[in-house]
């Protein structure tokens, strides 16, 4: 074959793929334009999950009736003239080929009226091609109707995901703009049905009950105002990186991360980085393998972040990444941080054993829903939601605060239970420990604050080793070693080299006395080997959560009097007694009077 260059058709197909991946990117492009046309109200139309209609109708500025073709063109735009305004972009769109790639590729019908207009004009295209225009009558905005999409692109048309995919990516385009825009009033309607609307009176909080339910949007915790910052862009007033938003307590979690929101500038994106420094907020707050919900505002300059990245302008480059990450780690940590939670034992009669679920969707611990079965111990328990504990709980409570907030009270030991809980009494009823879980925190904590106190200039408690021990590493092991060696000797290992990839160790961590030296030191290189994590203070807790793991006290081990009062008291002393760096809860709490009530005396 000769070298050609490909007709305009082809061309646009091929460029309209990767704006219009699927019905749901024509949904997101148009509630884009209505955004950026300054609309207060935006209707969106499906029928058959965008297969049979997408119907976006707003009420924004309107088109010029001379305009009108110019804007269905490759690289039309009003929104940007020359390349310096790449470095600031302020709108949602500024490519100028959404609607030229949706029309490349489908039946569009177009019925725009501008501000200044007295009538409208409609517009119709098939496969991008004019097929009629007219003067209409017609309210101020913009209505885009498309039907027959892909009916030129048979490879697009048969791999479409199913009508119920679809409409799932749609109801999350249309909800995530409504979450960014509370001014603006949406609604979304699948086959004729009203499946979303928000009122658009400016309340965040009223558009995140309309999405996730007024009971959740009770629990959420704020970041800042709350409130999303779009004003102070517009009008420079941020100088760095600011956040704001809603993130969950501790006390709710999912099976994946899907519910972390995030948003820049007004415009929602997709960052795993963002999406690691929420759920590295959650650190040991959290059950292994759950994820907090949150819905994050950041705000930056406008040139401090590259928005021209992808075509669908999901993905964002960040000048100071680190800044970023660290602005939102920090912030959706100080949010939680403020609420901890306090396991209350309820349902103390009925019996459950099917075990942590993985694949539970529902919040785990909310007041309504099941509670957690905890197998091992043949109760189920669950926690009270904030703000609406009943009333033994509310003086269980306010006993606790009275004692210093989320600390426990001085508890007196009862004995202990199956080799692996300790039972103690405390001024508010019974207690159940898990001794391994509060032996856990307990070192997690003294390993934290010995590294703490020593803040990198002098070293941690180092235990000698009498012979040494020599381990062998694997050649990328080595450098990594070689070049984190300064961190290790920092937290109390003593290492030196002995020969290629051999090393001989001659101190471990005084924490860490007790386990083999090797495969202690094998399991830190290895950790930070898998070093996915952007921040060295992250790879430290991944380290220390680690070996904690391995020193604590195992359940199945006897304990006598003497170590379950110094487990006690260790457990009394720590900053976040109840739950263990896992996130799983150290004691049950049952009250007094809970037990009263189990045994039918009130
Ligand atoms: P971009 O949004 O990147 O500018 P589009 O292809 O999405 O490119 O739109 C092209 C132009 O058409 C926009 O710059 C805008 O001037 C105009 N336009 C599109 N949709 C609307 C709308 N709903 N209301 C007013 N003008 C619109
Ligand atoms: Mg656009």
């Amino acid at each position: 074959m000769n070298i050609q260059i490909l007709s305009d058709q082809v061309a646009s197909q091929i460029a309209a793929g990767e704006v219009v991946e699927r019905p749901a990117s024509v949904v997101k492009e148009l509630i884009e334009n209505a955004i950026d046309a300054g609309a207060s109200t935006i209707n969106i139309d499906i029928r058959n999950g965008g297969r049979q209609l997408i119907q976006v109708a707003d009420d924004g500025s309107g088109i010029q009736p001379q305009e009108i073709e110019t804007a269905f063109l490759r690289h039309a735009t009003s929104k940007l003239t020359s390349v310096d305004d790449l470095q600031a972009i302020r709108s949602l769109g500024f490519r100028g080929e959404a609607l030229a790639s949706i029309a490349a590729v489908s039946h569009l019908t177009v019925v725009s009226r501008a501000g200044d207009q007295s009538v409208g004009t409609r517009l119709i295209l098939e496969g991008g091609y004019k097929s009629g225009r007219e003067t209409v009558g017609a309210p101020q905005g913009t209505v885009i109707a498309v039907t027959n999409i892909f009916y030129n692109v048979p490879a697009r048309l048969n791999f479409l995901k199913s009508v119920a995919t679809e409409k799932r990516v749609m109801d999350e385009y249309v909800t995530r703009y409504a979450i960014a825009y509370p001014t603006i009033r949406f609604r979304l309607t699948h086959d004729n049905r009203i499946t979303f609307q928000s009122s658009g009176n400016g309340s965040l909080i009223d558009v995140l009950a309309a999405v996730y339910g007024p009971d959740m949007a009770g629990q959420l915790l704020s970041l800042g105002t709350g409130e999303n910052a779009l004003d102070s862009i517009a009008e420079n007033q941020i100088s760095e990186v600011s956040v704001s938003g809603f993130v969950t307590p501790p006390t709710l979690h999912w099976s994946n991360r899907g519910r972390i929101t995030l948003f820049v500038n007004g415009r929602w994106i997709r960052n795993n980085q963002l999406t690691y420094a929420v759920i590295q907020a959650y650190h040991t707050l959290l059950p292994a393998g759950r994820y907090p919900m949150a819905v994050l505002f950041l705000a930056v300059p406008a040139e401090s972040v590259d928005v021209n990245v992808h075509p669908t302008k999901t993905e964002i480059r960040f000048k100071k990444a680190n800044k970023a990450f660290s602005t939102v780690q920090r912030a959706v940590r100080q949010a939680v941080m403020a609420e901890s939670p306090v396991r209350q034992a309820t349902h103390f009669s009925s019996f459950q054993a099917s075990g942590w679920s993985g694949s539970l969707d529902q919040p785990a611990f909310s007041r309504r829903e099941e509670p957690l079965p905890q197998a091992a111990l043949d109760l189920d328990w669950t926690i009270d939601e904030r703000g609406t504990v009943d009333g033994d709980t509310q003086a269980s409570q306010n006993a606790l605060a009275k004692l210093g907030g989320e600390r426990l009270p001085i508890m007196r030991v009862v004995g202990q239970v199956g080799a692996s809980y300790i039972i103690t009494e405390g001024p508010e009823g019974l207690y159940l420990i898990d001794q391994h879980a509060a032996h856990e925190r307990v070192l997690y904590e003294k390993f934290m604050a010995a590294w703490e106190a020593a803040n990198g200039q002098e070293t941690m408690a180092a235990q000698g080793l009498v012979n040494g021990t020599v381990v062998h590493l694997s050649p990328s092991q080595s450098s990594i070693l070689s070049d984190q060696l300064e961190f290790l000797t920092s937290i109390g290992f003593e290492v030196e080299s002995f020969g290629p990839s051999a090393y001989m160790i001659r101190s471990v961590p005084a924490m860490l006395t007790g386990i083999d030296p090797s495969k202690a030191l094998i399991d830190v290189v290895e950790d930070l080997e898998r070093g996915d994590t952007p921040l060295e203070k992250t790879i430290e807790d991944r380290i220390i959560l680690r070996v904690c793991k391995s020193a604590a006290v195992k359940a199945g081990q006897t304990l006598d009097r003497q170590e379950m009062e110094a487990m006690i008291r260790q457990l009394e002393n720590c900053r976040n007694p109840h739950t263990c760096p896992h996130g799983r809860p150290t004691l049950i709490h049952l009250s007094v009077s809970q037990l009263a009530k189990e045994f039918g005396r009130t």
